[in-house]
């Protein structure tokens, strides 16, 4: 049996993880965080659950589409028509759709969380050796190696491959600072997903998480909303303080709304350094057939079907993350 290793337990990686295992090749998944999920985040909080990641997704294409259907079908995802027309999230919440991904995975996948690959080395007689963040090398000599985290961390472990660890670089993943934002009173603003359509300086979308579809009533909680800034604020603010952002983003959605805002009873802020790719790369995912080294991700995967079309990040993730593994079930046999 061969032994592919897959870093990065996001979509991509996860779906890259479930094809092969499909196919009959043993996976060892190494996640740096955690668990499994990536962008597609919820974080917890005495307010009730927040997805600060990707809030949904609009699949484009027939493939992701049927394979959405089949989630749903499944109950892991829903539509939700608050989010916008064609919005589909993960149910009960967006990281529940990797964790269900993680577990539907055929027993004896290797899931290694909190494991940071440093750098990859090259096994002897062949194939490769994994160096983790703690100086360790991992006991594992993987026969392919499938990277699948955001470009700009993608380009060192893709080192062996000059070419790959180039294109890595040269694609920008834009910024995105997140407020987690509840209210204990049954605050109502007059809009559940709110898009900037101007061309607002600080805001790019908000959404009410406790109003989506398929969301748990919580006894005596409070409402709770998500706010992006745009990707221009985010960079240009990277390093100010967590409270300052809350209150310029709060004060900016108040402001959009022409609302007073009570002190809200919870905020904390996120800044996704890698949150988007605006311009993903046109081929399905990386491959070095002789090196049997891969890349995939949003950074791959720009073409939809039709003529000019560019999936979002998530679709991308898993369209790319499904080429990859054709890719390597093609050039690493079973035995
Ligand atoms: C705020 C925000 C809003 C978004 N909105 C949308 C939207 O509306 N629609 C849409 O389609 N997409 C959206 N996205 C983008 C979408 O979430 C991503 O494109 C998609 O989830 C990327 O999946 P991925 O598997 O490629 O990468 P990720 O989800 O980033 O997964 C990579 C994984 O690799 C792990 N990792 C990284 N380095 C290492 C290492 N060295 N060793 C081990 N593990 C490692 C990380 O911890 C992570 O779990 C949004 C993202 C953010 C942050």
């Amino acid at each position: 049996m061969s032994r592919i290793a897959v870093i990065g337990a996001g979509l991509a990686g996860l779906t890259v993880a479930a094809e092969l295992q499909a196919a009959g090749h043993a996976v060892t998944l190494f996640e740096k965080s955690r668990g499994p999920g990536g962008r597609c985040a919820t974080r917890r909080s005495a307010a009730g659950p927040f997805d600060h990641g990707a809030p949904g997704f609009v699949p484009s294409t027939a493939a992701f589409a049927a394979q959405v259907q089949d989630w749903q079908r499944a109950g892991w995802v829903a539509a939700d028509p608050s989010a916008g027309t064609g919005q589909v999230i993960g149910v009960p919440s967006m990281n529940a759709l990797a964790q269900q991904l993680a577990s539907g995975l055929r027993t004896g996948l290797d899931l290694r969380v909190e494991t940071h690959v440093a750098a990859l080395e090259p096994g002897a007689p062949a194939g490769w050796r994994l160096r983790l963040l703690d100086g360790r090398l991992d006991a594992g000599h993987f026969d392919a190696v499938a990277v699948a985290v955001p470009a700009e961390q993608a380009a060192a472990l893709l080192a062996p491959d000059a070419s790959l660890a180039e294109a890595m670089r040269l694609t920008r993943s834009e910024p995105c600072w997140t407020v987690m934002v509840a209210w204990s009173d049954p605050w109502t603003a007059p809009v559940a997903a709110w898009v900037a359509t101007d061309h607002a300086s600080v805001l790019a979308r908000v959404h009410r998480d406790d109003a989506r579809t398929g969301r748990p009533a919580l006894a005596g909680s409070a409402s709770r909303w998500v706010l992006h800034a745009t990707p221009q604020w985010s960079a240009d603010h990277l390093d100010m303080a967590p409270a300052d952002v809350i209150a310029t983003l709060t004060t900016a959605w108040a402001k959009a709304l022409g609302v007073r805002l009570a002190p809200p009873v919870h905020a904390a802020a996120h800044c996704w350094r890698y949150a988007q790719v605006p311009d993903a790369r046109a081929e399905p995912c990386g491959w070095n057939e002789s090196l049997r080294l891969g890349a995939c991700g949003d950074a791959w995967h720009a073409a939809g079907d039709a003529a000019g079309s560019q999936p979002g990040g998530v679709e991308r993730a898993w369209l790319s993350g499904r080429a990859l593994a054709r890719q390597i079930a093609l050039s690493v046999s079973l035995a």
